[in-house]
């Protein structure tokens, strides 16, 4: 059974406050860095820290929300389209042929989950509306933990994507372990792709100075520090920080999860989304936060 412990409301009303507050909150995405020198992996993120230091503009929050569809196009299309909406550009990262992680650990079996991706959806998305679209690899999953079949499949999957889309980032998705305790991050990028896909995330990262993220909701350690909120009340003006989303976790009707039951934010986000009520907004308070502390227009 899918479990959606987060409310799409909660989201879509992030996507109000920061297409509200445009002058402030400036949406980018991994195409908007400067990537000289990306080969070099050792060297590069400070390197391009400091390049995006000289030129950003110190007055402004900048935003990158990362989508990782891990269970495939249908538990995004609400949440792509009202950003859409919107004028609010994504990154989005999609998988081919997920394995299910908990076979792969209880009866070591590998088998496939249907995931599927909507090309023509996600394609006008990227040419018309400036969404990124990127490579959330799984190949050494898919290769039974086999590294040189890994990289075959890594290059096969990059070469079927980019006859649809200009895909130049790629973040490793979580995915099954191996006896060492590996998964897709373990996986070097092929060398010819070395200057050409920029791994963004998970093991190599652009350096934020802030990420919000609710993957691993399941085991999350300080259920009381989750609420995307707080996160936003204390970004500050020259910061550059992600929001990275997995939208198989929110839906209409929620699933509430127990790793947060008894915690203040997620009961009361919880009760106001149930009610379903537009007179207020449950962030309200985040938006007099913006305005008394901000230069709005
Ligand atoms: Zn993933």
């Amino acid at each position: 059974m899918m479990e959606y412990p987060f409310p799409l409301g909660y989201f879509e009303d992030f996507i109000d406050i920061i297409s509200h507050f445009k002058d402030i909150f400036e949406v980018i995405t991994y195409r908007d860095l400067d990537w000289i020198d990306d080969a070099d992996k050792e060297n590069f993120y400070p390197k391009e820290r400091a390049q995006w230091l000289k030129y950003r503009d110190p007055n402004k929050i900048y935003l990158i929300i990362q989508h990782d569809l891990d269970s495939g196009i249908q538990d995004a299309i609400d949440m792509l389209n009202y950003e859409k909406k919107h004028q609010i550009k994504s990154v989005i990262m999609v998988l081919i042929d997920p394995i299910n992680s908990r076979l792969v650990k209880n009866i070591n079996k590998f088998n496939t989950y249907p995931c599927p991706i909507d090309i023509p959806y996600l394609s006008e998305l990227e040419k018309k509306f400036f969404f990124e679209i990127g490579y959330h690899g799984n190949a050494y999953e898919r290769s039974h933990f086999n590294v040189e079949l890994a990289r075959e499949i890594f290059r096969a999957d990059l070469k079927y994507l980019r006859k649809h889309f200009s895909i130049q980032s790629y973040c490793p998705h979580g995915g099954p372990i191996d006896f060492n305790g590996r998964s897709n991050g373990f996986i070097d990028l092929p060398p010819e792709e070395k200057n050409r896909l920029k791994w963004v995330l998970i093991d190599y990262r652009i350096q934020f100075d802030g990420i919000f993220s609710d993957g691993g909701h399941y085991g999350v350690k300080e259920p009381d520090n989750c609420d995307l909120r707080d996160f936003i009340k204390a970004a500050k003006p020259g910061g550059r920080y992600l929001i990275h989303i997995h939208p198989c976790y929110y839906a209409r009707v929620v699933t509430p999860s127990s790793n947060f039951s008894g915690t203040h934010w997620y009961e009361a986000m919880l009760k106001f989304y149930r009610a379903n009520s537009t007179k207020t907004s449950f962030w309200n308070d985040v938006k007099e936060f913006i305005e008394d502390n901000y230069a709005t227009q």
